[in-house]
């Protein structure tokens, strides 16, 4: 009898070891993203001239699949937009990446960002800064970005459903402000919200493509850059109109 318990112990502590093992190694599903993801930031970021050390290691740890509808878990890592639902879209990584530098964010920085989507640049964003601010107009794309950073673990983010045109004055001044859709002029409540030294990416201009532009407050004075060509979603009104 006594035998019969020690041979049941031991087969237990067995059983409970392979579990433990297999639930701390990472499963296939996950190594293979972690070398598409290896793969996106040399080939696709990297080799661009995206040097930001912060910005590339944050490219490498945040894991784009998660962000994404299962049907296209396939192509996470691929160089190029993809659709999240409700009309909009997860921008292609390099774009992510080349924005997240041009902000030339510090350590302490308060970033604001318009246009959650799908919460994938909030997290590039956090990983970087201490302090996230996010605002969505699509009400149901808020709702599943706040809970996915949850569950991702994410304290560092505050996620809002409104209309980013209004910016969040409540946390102004922000260092740095990132715009994520497209208005066809700069809103006066962003620049207003800038603070002194602050910077602001944005795709500004045309309807259809848009020049991404940097602008730095420098006593009170918007400075502007151009950066590249691009094509963004629309800045979106409550009612559907565009700004
Ligand atoms: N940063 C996102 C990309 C989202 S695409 C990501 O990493 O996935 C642009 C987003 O801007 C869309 O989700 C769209 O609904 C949102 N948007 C459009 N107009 C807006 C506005 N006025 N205020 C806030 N969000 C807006």
């Amino acid at each position: 009898m006594r035998h019969a318990n020690a041979y049941i112990i031991s087969l237990s502590l067995c059983a409970f070891f392979v579990v433990r093992v297999f639930a701390c190694s990472p499963s296939p599903d996950s190594l293979q993203f972690a070398q598409q993801r290896e793969h996106m930031v040399k080939t696709q970021i990297e080799s661009r001239g995206v040097l930001d050390k912060r910005v590339l290691q944050a490219m490498r740890k945040v894991e784009r699949h998660r962000f994404l509808p299962a049907e296209y878990l396939d192509y996470a890592y691929r160089d190029h937009p993809l659709p999240i639902g409700y009309g909009q879209t997860i921008s292609q990584p390099y774009i992510v990446a080349l924005m997240t530098e041009a902000l030339n964010l510090k350590a302490t920085d308060k970033v604001l960002e318009i246009g959650t989507g799908s919460g994938y640049q909030a997290a590039v964003l956090a990983e970087i800064c201490p302090r996230v601010y996010s605002i969505e107009i699509v009400e149901e794309l808020g709702r599943q970005s706040r809970a996915l950073l949850d569950t991702l673990g994410y304290k560092n983010i505050r996620v809002k459903t409104g209309d980013g045109y209004q910016g969040w004055p409540e946390f102004a001044p922000f260092d740095a402000i990132i715009v994520t859709c497209s208005p066809t002029h700069i809103p006066p409540a962003l620049e207003e919200q800038l603070a002194e030294e602050g910077r602001m990416v944005i795709p500004v201009d045309e309807e259809f493509y848009q020049e991404l532009v940097l602008l730095v407050k420098v006593q009170g004075e918007l400075k502007r850059t151009n950066i590249i060509t691009v094509r963004f979603v629309p800045m979106l009104r409550k009612d559907g109109t565009t700004y």
